[in-house]
């Protein structure tokens, strides 16, 4: 039969007009409504109208193109016909769903309505072809309920009101001393369709339409509206789902769970999303419709008997009350149940992945009305893609495109338990994963004290700062009030491995008080709240989580992305602790170990402070000369943890004030305490104010100044380096020079560091074997010139916040506040801090590989900031043909899988291969 209306698409008896892939067009759940079709799988038959009728709608003024009425007149004519039933037929009438269904699935963003159709006079028509006229008035009292509540937009008349029509059913069930929708009787029922009407004429002045198109016409309508519901938008705009897409819009005929005990209503998994274990996984509601399993209006049962005899085990169950009250699907119904597993297998085979699927069950027929990939667990996604290449359902490399790299990192940290209820009261950055729950404190040193009485806490500042540290550490979580995703918080955080939700502009915060709020609500000091920092949530109270465990799966999985990748991946890491996480993730060496942490370490600030009070050299070398041994010590640390692998030391970086106490009083305290003249410390911190400190003095700046700092820290390094090689350890030492811009300056700087080394040679009879000296690319100039650049340095690691930071002329401490408008006004993509701009800073990047490797043509090239941690940004260092990544031990697992992922796309687009 030929087609009725370009934008409509019918499916069912026999014929699918649609297919799979036309998701864009029909939605995803209607594509796949016509693939189902196409398969000869029982679908009730319907039709869908087009995602590009939902487009000319809005354009239009909420008006539909031409033929489309005679459209759908036609096609519901076509389902009359093969039904043999009709569309307000007062004897036996034809009642249909009304579905929305958009490219990508939005659960519960948009609006259905079921038993479409029934009116005063069908309902009678349908109590006597059913011969159930507690069936009948079930299905015309759903009906008005949802009709009211998609097509009216009857709402409760307070926002914390319960729904007005669950609250009538409330009173009706109370008044005849029944708890379950079951047992309402017919008459009943009846009675509620006269109050739901009531209510409906009360809020809304006028009745539910009677006639059946005046009905469809409505519901198609407010279906293509709720593509544009609040609900939605909010949605679409938190997961980057364009608002042009559109909503499809299936009409499909009913099919009844709720006829009686021999009906039922379901949905099953092909695997279990939870664990990704193989096998039927799901509930189902004998004699109910729709939504009621998921709804809670019953306890909804399993669908093996396996599964629910774990679940009443778990209740503590006896059996026999199990096969009374929670009998399974593959007991009750024992026919279906095989026909649903066949139908299972089969759809798991064509799609290729683990389906989610509802279905009806009328008088023992089973019919599917919905598949779709299924969402799952990180956990699950990577057992399911390693099972199914294992089960030759798709290949290997297919298994290692079907995991999201950002979710592997969710493997690793606690999450909050799914089954618990929570109270998010704001939302900021998600700057690093993992759930944690803490008493509230507001200051580092209050965070060491409760912690250190053994309660758990979070820290709660507006921003943080280096001074922080201490009280970082002892946290289980931090939240900052400012800062983008690269801002303090987050990067020490991420280091950490520690879970923190940074930029939340929601919240105030009261240090006086100690108290945050946010959106009315308010906790105060020592009450609990739980951070989400891979959703950025702050939640009140306490949310239970549940632990991370490497399972064999990822280990494989794992092991599979290592195969195909091209790129090195490596950590930053500051502590032998963080290197030992990174080295078991599989990082393959240290890409940046920062020192000025170590100079925060309270036994050792004091000698900092001293350094830089110094009046001159000797002084300085004096302070110097107390730090270098602790420093010694710590480079032995990493280094033997990394042994045979290289670890990359980035000399001191931070402006010298960051060292000094900002408070009057902390002065007057420290002067005390190392003897110095209060006012002459406090001018030696005015003096080292600066209007802007990150184009300061700093980095390599420092070294250039002061030469005594770096050929401190050379000598520790290359101390620590000998010390080792005495021991029979390999260490391999990178020590990197900051913010380099100029040929001449890293000269000097790595001509003293050369010295060092000759002088140790000469006191020492130990050797610090290989070592090599480089230096960050950061400042565009040293990616200009890196031609000259290379001719000197060992290696190059791209430092891409401060590239970043200095391409955009966009400082990385204070953007947070205004990046955020240019997002939302599509003005740039992505936060660049987050994600690394491939045109800009990109093109700098290109330039200073191809500079550098025209001078040298070996030069090992890696980068070295927060972007080494971001799928889309080890992508973009792939095709640029750097060596490595590097990025926090956490991130490690998910480097691994983008640079092989990127391997992939790479071989993929060359047609090395064919189906992945
Ligand atoms: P959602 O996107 O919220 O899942 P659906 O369009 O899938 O909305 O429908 C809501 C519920 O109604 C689902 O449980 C679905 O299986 C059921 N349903 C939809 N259409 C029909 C139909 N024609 N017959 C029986 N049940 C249906
Ligand atoms: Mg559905
Ligand atoms: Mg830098």
């Amino acid at each position: 039969m030929a087609r009725v209306h370009p934008e409509i698409y019918f499916f069912g008896a026999g014929v699918a007009e649609g297919r799979a892939d036309m998701r864009e067009l029909l939605g995803g759940k209607g594509a796949n409504l016509h693939e189902m079709a196409s398969l000869k799988l029982p679908v009730p038959p319907g039709f869908t109208i087009s995602t590009a009728v939902c487009n000319y709608f809005y354009a239009h003024g909420n008006r539909y193109p031409k033929g489309l009425k005679e459209g759908v007149a036609k096609s519901v004519a076509r389902i009359e016909k093969a039904l043999g039933r009709r569309f307000g037929d007062a004897a036996n009438p034809l009642l249909v769903s009304v579905r929305s269904g958009a490219r990508v699935s939005m659960p519960g963003m948009m609006d259905t309505v079921l038993n479409l159709g029934l009116t005063d006079k069908t309902v009678v028509g349908l109590e006597a072809v059913s011969q159930n006229p507690r069936f009948a008035w079930d299905s015309y009292r759903r009906f008005c309920q949802m009709y009211g509540d998609v097509v009216l937009k009857l709402k409760p008349e307070n926002k914390n009101d319960r729904d007005p029509f669950e609250e009538i059913i409330e009173r009706k069930k109370a008044a005849r001393g029944v708890t379950e929708d079951v047992d309402l009787s017919a008459d009943d029922l009846k009675e509620l369709v006269a109050e739901f009407r009531e209510l409906i004429r009360a809020r809304c002045g006028h009745d539910v339409p009677q006639d059946p198109w005046e009905q469809l016409w409505a519901a198609i309508g407010a279906v293509f509206e709720s593509w544009n519901n609040d609900r939605a938008i909010v949605y679409r705009k938190i997961n980057n789902i364009p608002g042009d897409w559109g909503t499809a819009v299936s009409v499909q005929s009913m099919v009844f769970g709720n006829l009686g005990t021999d009906c039922a209503t379901g949905v099953a998994f092909t695997r279990d999303p939870a664990t990704g274990e193989k096998g039927i996984y799901g509930e189902f509601l004998p004699n109910a419709q729709g939504e009621d399993v998921v709804a809670g209006i019953r306890t909804p049962r399993s669908i093996s008997k396996a599964a629910g005899r774990a679940m009443a085990h778990r209740q503590g169950m006896s059996e026999a009350d199990r096969r009374a009250h929670q009998a399974t699907l593959e007991e009750s119904f024992p026919q279906v149940y095989g026909e649903l597993l066949k139908i299972a297998a089969r759809l798991e085979r064509h799609f290729r992945d683990m389906q989610d699927m509802e279905f009806t069950v009328e008088r023992s027929r089973l019919f599917m009305l919905q598949t779709r990939n299924g969402k799952r667990t990180a956990a699950a996604a990577v057992r399911c893609a390693v099972e199914m290449a294992q089960e030759k359902l798709i290949d290997k490399r297919a298994a290692l495109m079907r995991v999201e790299p950002v979710q592997l990192e969710q493997l690793l940290h606690p999450q909050l338990d799914p089954k618990a209820a929570k109270k998010t009261i704001a939302r900021g950055l998600p700057a690093s994963p993992g759930a944690v729950a803490g008493e509230a404190v507001f200051s580092a040193d209050e965070a060491v004290a409760v912690a250190g009485a053994g309660r758990k806490v979070i820290l709660v500042r507006v921003e943080t700062s280096p001074e922080d540290i201490h009280g970082m550490q002892v946290a289980e979580g931090i939240l900052t009030q400012r800062g983008g995703m690269t801002s303090h918080a987050a990067v020490v955080a991420r280091g950490m491995g520690k879970c923190c939700v940074a930029g939340c502009s929601e919240i105030e915060i009261d240090y006086a008080a100690g108290a945050l709020s946010a959106n009315g609500a308010v906790i105060r000091r020592g009450e609990y709240l739980t951070l989400d920092g891979t959703t950025g949530e702050v939640i009140e109270g306490r949310v239970p989580t549940v632990d991370p465990a490497m399972s064999a799966y990822f280990k494989k999985f794992l092991e599979w992305a290592d195969g195909e990748r091209k790129l090195g991946v490596r950590a930053n890491a500051d502590t032998p602790h963080d290197a030992k996480v990174a080295r078991e993730f599989g990082a393959e060496g240290i890409g940046l170990c920062r020192t000025e942490h170590m100079f925060f370490d309270p036994e050792r600030i004091d000698a900092v402070r001293e350094m830089i009070l110094a009046e001159n050299a000797e002084q300085r070398a004096r302070a110097l000369a107390k730090i270098l041994p602790m420093q010694r010590e710590d480079f032995i640390g990493i280094l033997r943890e990394m042994e045979g692998l290289p670890v990359t030391i980035r000399l001191l970086d931070p402006p010298l004030h960051e060292f000094l106490p900002k408070e009057d009083a902390e002065v007057r305290e420290l002067a005390a305490k190392i003897g110095v003249d209060p006012a002459r410390l406090k001018q030696v911190r005015d003096s080292l104010v600066e209007f802007n400190p990150m184009l300061g003095h700093r980095g390599s700046r420092l070294g250039i100044s002061f030469p005594e700092i770096y050929q401190a820290q050379a000598r520790a390094i290359l101390e620590a380096a000998a010390e080792l090689r005495a021991k029979g350890v390999r260490a391999i030492p990178e020590i990197m020079l900051p913010l380099i811009g100029e040929k001449r300056e890293f000269e000097v700087l790595a001509g003293e560091i050369r010295e060092v080394a000759k002088e140790l040679a000469a006191e020492n009879h130990n050797r610090p074997g290989a070592y090599t000296i480089g230096t960050m690319i950061e400042v565009p100039r040293a990616c200009i010139l890196a031609e000259q650049i290379g001719e000197v340095a060992e290696f190059f690691s791209f430092g891409t916040n401060d590239l970043t930071q200095m391409t955009y002329g966009l400082s990385r401490d204070d953007s947070a506040r205004f990046l955020g408008d240019y997002i939302e006004r599509g003005i740039y993509k992505k936060d660049p801090f987050a994600q690394l701009d491939p045109e800009g800073v990109g093109e700098l990047m290109r330039i200073g590989i191809e500079g550098g490797r025209k001078a040298n043509r070996k030069l090992k090239i890696g980068i070295c900031g927060e972007h080494g941690g971001d799928p889309e940004s080890v992508k973009l260092c792939h095709r640029l043909g750097l060596d490595y990544v590097s990025c926090s031990p956490y991130r490690v697992p998910v480097a691994r899988l983008a640079a092989a992922q990127a391997a992939i796309e790479e071989r993929k687009a060359k047609r090395e291969f064919k189906d992945v």
